[in-house]
């Protein structure tokens, strides 16, 4: 008898296989630039988006040294993907404070 698997999840890829190569930032798959497709549908599905955000922004700090990108497009790259807010967002305006 086998164990029953999570719905969805024979259709993830392997995360060790899309792994960034450095400095270039491209899949080690050969997927293109990373984060890859395949690498974000994988944490989309088993990472809640806070913790995706901060798994990022690790990855976030390197490329943006390693990158001949402008940092807003590597924070773009690294982050705009993520459904939901992220940390690194600033917070709303708040139109409901009294002036005194
Ligand atoms: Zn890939």
């Amino acid at each position: 008898m086998s164990r029953p698997r999570r719905r969805g999840a024979a259709a993830l890829p392997d995360p060790a296989l899309h792994t960034p190569e450095r400095p270039t930032w491209r899949c080690a798959a050969g997927c293109g630039d990373w984060p890859c497709a395949p690498i974000r549908d994988h944490m989309e599905a088993t990472m809640a988006p806070l913790d995706i955000s901060m798994v990022m922004a690790g990855h976030y700090q390197r490329a943006a040294h390693e990158l001949d990108l402008p940092p807003t497009e590597v924070h773009r790259r690294m982050f705009g993907w993520i459904r939901g807010p992220s940390p690194l967002d600033p917070p709303p305006l708040r139109t409901d404070l009294r002036r005194f």
